[in-house]
């Protein structure tokens, strides 16, 4: 379970961080609403923490936008007492749970969990598909025609972040952080290694799609020819 904790008040960010990983999450932190947004946006988190008062760009824009391109992660906002107008706001814009600071942790964790077990009801649909590829969530499996080949966890999240991001250029880096996170001591070439078996697997299906190297940069998932 990989949670995105957007909130600029930094002691009450990593308050969160400690919190949420206390009780089993991975959680990611950003300060502010642009950065959260483009890291919302890869899809890979279960749940969203959102603050409201945000630099950069407002917790209500980042969800607004968020919803715009089809992702509908659960989002729990996070709102100061004196904002109770802006409630109406967030939730016609599909926010799915508030919480008014100051917050009691357990409260907050209870949240999570519900939001985290709606999660498949509110999710994107089971499977992601580009160039005649199916990318199946329940069943891990990548299909092409008649073929299909299981992944590994790994692979999965390497395969759907390229595919949510098919046709654009995901650079080296942005894959260790995104799929290995800040304090691993993955390398560039642990990328490399699943890089080499997703193409395996992607021959291996007969697949019209390629991961294609962009030198010193990172890869491109586009279709054939
Ligand atoms: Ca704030």
């Amino acid at each position: 379970m990989r949670v995105l904790v957007i909130e600029d008040e930094t002691r009450l960010a990593a308050t969160l961080q400690d919190l949420l990983e206390l009780s089993g999450y991975t959680a990611d932190v950003r300060h502010d609403g642009e950065s959260g947004l483009d890291d919302a946006l890869t899809g890979i988190y279960d749940v969203i923490l959102l603050d409201v008062m945000l630099p950069r760009l407002d917790g209500f824009s980042v969800l607004r936008r968020l919803r715009e391109a089809g992702n509908a992660t659960p989002v729990l906002m996070l709102t100061a007492r004196s904002e109770t107008a802006d409630k109406v706001e967030g939730l016609d814009q599909g926010a799915d749970y508030y919480l008014t600071k100051p917050f009691d942790p357990k409260e907050l964790l209870a949240c999570v969990r519900a939001l985290a077990r709606r999660q498949p009801e509110l999710r994107n649909p089971d499977s992601l598909e580009f160039g005649g590829v199916r990318l199946d969530k329940s069943s891990f499996t990548l299909s092409c025609g008649g073929r299909s080949v299981r992944l590994s966890r790994k692979e999965f999240d390497i395969c759907e972040l390229l595919m949510r991001n098919r046709n654009l250029v995901l650079a080296k880096e942005s894959l260790l952080l995104k799929i290995w996170g800040y304090e691993s001591d993955a390398e560039d070439n642990n990328v490399e290694v699943y890089i080499s078996f997703l193409r395996k697997k992607l021959a291996h299906i007969h697949a019209k799609v390629r991961i294609r190297t962009i030198r010193m940069v990172g890869y491109c998932l586009e279709e054939d020819g």
